[in-house]
């Protein structure tokens, strides 16, 4: 009989874990953050253009900024590029070289934005849909076989943005105290 004993890595990564920062257990996907020193479960990366963790409580209000932040942006590059580009003669006119060069630099950084917004969104999406956090994704061994994934790409979903897909565009309830068991006995 073999001595190795099957375990349950869930489990297994429950019992070693300890933040001596905060001196208290941490939950399996919980990390300390230095910037603000508390430990963040299911910490997804700390942002600093909001200056604060993504996480448990706020990935899916984080994702749903992007997603609407983008759509904006996207409204935006398509409004100024058709007055520049399409609807010049009624527009361009009315405006001297300077201002033509002003708008012309806001259609640039409304679309550099439409970029790195989607690229983000897009890196936050295909990782919901994967069940990894952007902590996990730089842990090889995670990266390589992901214990917290679900066999259905929509349960994965379901866990960042709530059972109720009518709600996964609308920042209206706080779905994490339906999703997940009660974990606020472990916030620092
Ligand atoms: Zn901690
Ligand atoms: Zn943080």
């Amino acid at each position: 009989m073999s001595m190795m004993m099957k375990f349950d890595i869930i489990q297994a990564l429950q019992l070693v874990s300890y933040c001596f920062k905060c001196d208290n257990i941490k939950l399996p996907r919980t990390h300390h953050c230095k910037e603000c020193n508390k430990c963040i479960l299911r910490m997804d990366h700390h942002c600093p253009w909001v200056n604060n963790c993504v996480g448990l409580k706020n990935h899916r209000y984080f994702c749903q900024f992007n997603f609407y932040a983008l759509l904006c942006m996207i409204q935006c590059t398509l409004f100024i590029s058709y007055d520049l580009f399409v609807n010049d003669k009624l527009v361009l006119q009315e405006l001297t070289k300077n201002q033509q060069f002003i708008l012309t630099i806001c259609d640039v950084t409304c679309f550099s934005l439409v970029l790195v917004m989607g690229f983000l969104l897009g890196f936050h999406i295909y990782h919901t849909a994967q069940n990894i956090t952007t902590v996990e994704y730089h842990i090889n061994e995670i990266k390589a076989n992901n214990p917290f994934r679900k066999p259905r790409i929509i349960d994965n979903f379901k866990e960042v943005f709530g059972p109720e897909i009518k709600y996964w565009f609308l920042p209206l309830r706080n779905v994490e105290k339906s999703a997940f068991p009660r974990t606020d006995l472990f916030e620092v």
